[in-house]
């Protein structure tokens, strides 16, 4: 009697720590995570891979990242910096700092923000690999998720740009049974580069470019990606008027589901 007491306990237990650690399930989840005027991706797959693509612009990040990830996780497999803005790398150095980030891919345009600049010393001093995105490179991240990169088509890695916007890592998410395509703030003249390059660019969801700016997500574009939802990370009563009243309509118009973070708090799918 005693000895089943004991088993009950044991087996009660191990129920709450499988609670409060959450048990993921078969499914990738990815939040587009509430970090105000900027942008920021969590994916986690099933088999405990955590990437991060962008950071925002302030330690709102790791605030998000506390509601979405496991507790007892402290590691971030690959971090993807699109391009280095404030509004997406400024919030970055807090989580190179507390996280164990095992890696980081990025174009490589030279930029002098500082944040960025931090954070590219942080990797040289914690031993962190940096990766130059090409789409020749992509990446197999456990069984669940591959990280197809779209742009650009060979090492820009030191390549100046007069509009970093347009030197936006561009990657499509490639999951058994869902796809996303991550553009940054590609404008439209990145798409239609992405678009000379013939590649697949068919995805389920597709993150607007350039928080909802009618300067991205061109017709030409939505028509090669196809998309069933877009999500726009613009921030509540931001001052830029994102996202743009051209790019709604025009997601009415072609029946897309439209996801937004200043409407909505955090984004899940
Ligand atoms: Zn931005």
């Amino acid at each position: 009697m005693i000895k089943n007491v004991f088993l009950m306990c044991i087996i009660g237990l191990v129920l709450i720590c499988i609670c409060v650690a959450g048990l993921p399930g078969r499914e990738v989840q990815v939040s587009f995570l509430n970090v105000g005027q900027g942008d920021s991706i969590f994916v986690r797959t099933p088999d405990d891979y955590f990437i991060l693509i962008d950071g925002g612009p302030s330690v709102s990040v790791l605030e998000e990242l506390a509601e979405v990830m496991p507790r007892y996780n402290r590691t971030i497999d690959l971090v993807l910096i699109t391009h280095p803005h404030a509004d997406h790398v400024n919030g970055l150095v807090e989580v190179v700092k507390r996280f164990e980030v095992k890696g980081v891919m990025l174009v490589g345009t030279p930029s002098g923000n500082t944040f960025y600049q931090e954070i590219l010393r942080l990797c040289g001093e914690q031993g962190i690999p940096i990766y130059f995105g090409e789409s020749g490179r992509d990446v197999k991240v456990g069984s669940y998720l591959y990280i197809d990169v779209v742009w650009p088509s060979r090492s820009m890695a030191g390549v100046e740009f007069e509009n970093l916007n347009n030197a936006s890592l561009a990657v499509r998410l490639i999951m058994p049974d869902k796809v996303f395509m991550l553009t940054g703030d590609a404008e439209e003249e990145e798409e239609r580069e992405i678009l000379r390059s013939g590649f697949d660019l068919s995805a389920d969801i597709f993150k607007a470019g350039h928080h909802g700016s009618k300067t991205a997500s061109s017709d030409e574009f939505l028509d090669a990606v196809e998309p069933d939802t877009v999500v726009i990370q613009s921030g509540a009563g931001n001052s830029f008027g994102h996202p743009h009243k051209e790019v709604l309509e025009r997601l009415l118009r072609l029946g897309i589901q439209v996801r937004r973070n200043d409407l909505e708090g955090r984004v899940e799918i």
